[in-house]
């Protein structure tokens, strides 16, 4: 299942946020580990497309981080950046908080 993180803005707006692994991991473990193949695989296997489904479902913003790792809240204008956001997550305390997709946050 491929990566999502949920992001909730100062103001409320909630963003679910797809990182691709190779993005958020590869500055950590370097090449040891092909994490681009394990992304085509989530995308191949349609799990990108579920995200984006449950997005909808649950009234959050569906944001693709391959394309976009920052972007203006469309509600209060305030900037996001997701990815170095979840970096520092990573980087912390609280572990990796992926989801299995089965609704909910
Ligand atoms: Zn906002």
């Amino acid at each position: 299942m491929a990566l999502a993180f949920l992001y909730t803005c100062a103001c409320g707006k909630r963003f679910k946020v797809y990182i691709p692994r190779l993005k958020l991991f590869a500055a950590m473990t370097g090449t040891t580990v092909n994490w681009g193949a394990e992304d085509e695989r989530d995308q191949e296997g349609g799990s990108i497309a579920e995200l984006e489904r449950l997005a909808r479902v649950n009234d959050c913003l569906f944001v693709d981080g391959r394309v976009c790792e920052e972007m203006a809240c469309p509600a209060c204008r305030q900037k996001l950046c997701f990815l170095s956001h979840f970096r520092s997550i990573l980087a912390g305390s609280e572990g990796p908080r992926s989801e299995s997709g089965k609704g909910g946050i």
